[in-house]
Formats: structure tokens, C-alpha cells, sequence
């Protein structure tokens, strides 16, 4: 057991002063306000919860910005996917680990405590599943175990490369699937996270233009009591070959045809009618915003003010992972609605509310849901997943409540002093313990792949 005491803490009522927290066995087990430090306490002075990254592909931060120079001809998401092909083919088991690693220190030094990791890159470099089928599943989970982070994994089901059922091509050999394959690799993958503490599956259907409808009946019931997470109307083309395919788009299509409630996660949701946009609210499902991926690939603009007015809920993702950031993510998600609609502060839910709470809290409860963790933030049963931050930091001095969190948001970079992750203390002065470590392993596989 031991316990923390913090000036200042946002718990799930509010701010308060003076609150304590005790944490026993990975878990927050009571939190007190109105308390003076006692001797044996941790003392720090703002804390505020770890939140999650409810949508990464971990492989893809080996290569942050390669992708950055224009093509001969249009350079769209569909250039970018071919960079990201050949990048995915020449990896290796050790090198996935790697990147893995350093990704989960740079997400908890940001303050994610928690990753879904939507993870598709199954097989060895000739499309052969390995001995172990989900081999490169347990590398994504060591990567988990090393780092401190908590594991939602997601494994995806992955089987076509376009609508309607047409056969994979060679570059998505490592991906692809049958259902008894999909079976056996999610099997495993339980196997694979059972020993990491914290840890849950859920199941990855990749998008509807990856899996036919039969399949999608077929690999549900392997989600068992975890989430189920589907990329959805990124793109405009998605959405006009979905139509040629089915006379739906994406997202209408999934709320008529497949049970998309609670416990599912449509990640991206760009491209909705106003109609697929109430609808998607009300099914209670969580819309995964990339806000950073989705700008950096050119997807457009997610409708969040009539999403959230419709009482939609959203958590947020680094996906590619081009940029590592809680700040980045809320930041640009609320920067795309000023620039669409030309106001300010589109997203705090009305007159004299902070915007930086409204993101922050709405992210911090949307992206729990999205990984079946039932409890979160600084209470009870919750995972001892806290935060502080540097009120010396010169866009915090003076700051209280609310805030604090608006000028961490918009204007504290580099804000993050102390992280816990499941009651592990793993940063410290905004450095994992293991920076350095997961710096040299990964930048040698890197050099070598980039090579
Ligand atoms: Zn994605």
C-alpha cells in the first residue's frame, strides 16, 4: 500500500484540495479531500487521471514522417497506405517489440495510461502464420508489460481489399486471415496477455472493406465480454465504394446491419450524414476521434459539435502515431471544429464552460467505455492511474480548476511531470524510467528498416 497526496486533484465530482489517495495492489482503494498531508505521503501538487489511447497501430511509429514528401501524382491516404505497406512487410517480431516499447514510454511520458492497441500485423514476412499465431500479439504485450501501460488488445480480423469480398493483395499478406485462423489467433492472444496485469481483449473487425458481413456475424461472438472496435468512413472514397457496393455508406450501413451498441467503438466516424450522426449517438456506441491522424492523412473533419449535441460520446486515439500527445489529440479535435465553423471554444458544451474540461473529461469517460474498463479516473476500484502536472511550468503558474487544464491543453507542451500506471510510478520529471533503454533498441531496428 501507499499514498499520495496531492494540493490539487480532478476527481470524478470536481476539483478539490488537499485529497489523498491511497493505492493498494494496482488499484486506487480510497480517495479522501480535505486532508493534511500525512508523514508517510507522496506529496505532489496537481494530479489529475491517466487517460487512454483508445486506438494505435503500434508499428506504424517506426515511421513517423516518412511519409512526407509529395508524390508524382495526387497524395492522398492511399499513397500514404502504400508507404505503410512496405514499411509493415520488412518487420520483424524483434523489431514490432521494439517499436512497441519506445511508443508505450512515449504515451505514458504524454499521459496515456492505457492503449487499445488495434493490431493487424499478424504474420511472418511471407503471410504464413507463426508457430505461435499470435507471436507478434505477445510482442505487443511485452511491450505493454515493459513500459508500464495498460493492454486493451485488439486483434483484427482482416480478409479482403475491397467491398463486397475481393481478394487481398500481396501487400496485405501479413494481415490477412480466415475466420479459423481469427480464432485460434484470438485464442492466443488471451493466452498472451493473461499474465499482464490490467489487461483485456477485445476484436478488431478492420473496416467493412476488409470483412464481408457473413464474416463479421462469424467473428462477433469472439469478442466475448471485451469491445469491439471497426474503422468506419474515414474516407470519401470508402464511402462512395461502400454505396456502389451495398446502396449504404459505412456508418449507416453498421447501425442497420450489425448490433453496434455499448460496448462498440467506431473509430474515425469522419464522413456522416446528419442522420448517421444522431443515429450513431444514440446507439451509445463511442466515436474513436484521431484528430493528429486524421489531419496528418488528409481524412477531413469529424462532426463533433452535432455529435456531442446529439449526446454522442468520443475517446481518442494516436492511430499512426505520427505525433504522441493527450494535448495534441484534444487540441486539434477542437482547433478542426474552429476552423470549420469559424467560432472558438465550439466544443465546451455552452456559456462560461472550459473547453479543456469538457475534451478532457469526455475523453477520459469515452475512452474507458471503448475498453471495457468500468471504472476510471482518481476514485475507488478505479486502476491507480494518475498524473501530475508542473505547475512551475511557465503556462501553468497562477492556474487552478479548469484552467489548468485549458493551458495544458492549448498551450502546455511538455506539461507532464509524474505518471503512475497501475500504481507503478514509471515517470518521473516527464521521463520514463525507461527512455533511454527503449530509445536505443528501437532506433537500432529503426536505422536498420529505414535502411
Ligand atoms: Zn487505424
Amino acid at each position: 500500500m501507499s499514498t499520495l497526496h496531492f494540493a490539487s486533484a480532478l476527481l470524478p465530482s470536481g476539483w478539490a484540495d488537499d485529497v489523498q489517495v491511497v493505492v493498494t495492489d494496482r488499484t486506487i482503494t480510497k480517495v479522501t479531500a480535505g486532508v493534511m498531508p500525512g508523514s508517510q505521503d507522496e506529496r505532489h501538487k496537481l494530479a489529475i487521471p491517466g487517460i487512454a489511447s483508445l486506438h494505435s497501430h503500434a508499428f506504424q511509429r517506426g515511421m513517423a514522417g516518412l511519409a512526407e514528401t509529395r508524390g508524382n501524382s495526387a497524395d492522398t491516404f492511399w499513397t500514404w497506405r502504400e508507404t505503410m505497406y512496405r514499411f509493415a512487410l520488412d518487420m520483424t517480431p524483434e523489431d514490432v517489440e521494439a517499436v512497441a516499447t519506445l511508443l508505450y514510454v512515449e504515451m505514458l511520458e504524454q499521459g496515456y495510461t492505457r492503449v487499445g492497441e488495434f493490431h493487424y500485423l499478424h504474420h511472418d514476412h511471407d503471410g504464413a502464420p507463426y508457430a505461435n499465431p499470435a507471436e507478434m500479439a505477445t510482442r505487443i504485450a511485452r511491450g505493454a508489460e515493459i513500459s508500464g501501460i495498460g493492454l486493451t488488445l485488439l486483434p483484427s480480423f482482416y480478409a479482403h481489399s475491397s467491398f463486397g469480398g475481393t481478394a487481398p493483395h500481396a501487400g496485405q499478406r501479413r494481415f490477412i486471415c480466415s475466420i479459423d485462423q481469427f480464432t485460434k489467433l484470438t485464442d492466443a492472444t488471451r493466452s498472451a496477455v493473461r499474465a499482464l496485469p490490467g489487461a483485456n481483449v477485445g476484436i478488431a473487425p478492420h473496416s467493412l472493406r476488409a470483412v464481408t458481413p457473413d464474416e463479421l456475424a462469424a467473428i462477433a461472438p469472439l469478442a466475448e465480454a471485451g469491445p469491439v472496435h471497426i474503422h468506419a468512413a474515414e474516407q470519401i472514397r470508402e464511402v462512395e465504394e461502400c454505396i456502389a457496393w451495398s446502396g449504404r455508406r459505412p456508418v449507416q450501413w453498421l447501425l442497420e446491419h450489425a448490433p453496434v451498441d455499448r460496448r462498440w467503438c467506431l473509430i474515425h466516424a469522419t464522413h456522416m450524414t446528419e442522420t448517421e450522426t444522431a443515429a450513431l449517438a444514440r446507439s451509445g456506441a463511442v466515436a474513436g476521434l484521431c484528430p493528429v491522424t486524421e489531419a496528418s492523412l488528409g481524412d477531413g473533419i469529424f462532426p463533433a459539435r452535432e455529435f456531442l449535441d446529439a449526446g454522442g460520446r468520443f475517446g481518442i486515439g494516436t492511430d499512426s502515431n505520427v505525433l504522441v500527445g493527450v494535448t495534441d489529440e484534444l487540441r486539434q479535435l477542437e482547433y478542426g471544429q474552429r476552423l470549420k465553423h469559424r467560432e472558438r471554444n465550439v466544443l465546451s458544451g455552452g456559456p462560461g464552460l472550459s473547453t479543456g474540461r469538457a475534451l478532457f473529461e469526455a475523453a477520459l469517460t469515452g475512452g474507458a467505455q471503448a475498453l471495457a474498463r468500468p471504472t476510471v479516473g482518481l476514485q475507488a476500484d478505479a486502476r491507480a492511474d494518475i498524473v501530475t502536472l508542473d505547475t512551475a511550468h511557465p503556462s501553468l503558474s497562477g492556474r487552478r480548476g479548469d484552467a489548468v487544464l485549458d493551458c495544458w491543453i492549448f498551450a502546455g507542451a511538455g506539461a507532464v511531470d509524474t505518471v503512475w500506471a497501475g500504481g507503478a510510478k514509471v515517470v518521473e520529471h516527464g521521463r520514463h524510467r525507461l527512455r533511454e533503454s527503449a530509445r536505443e533498441t528501437f532506433n537500432a531496428a529503426v536505422r536498420r528498416l529505414v535502411s
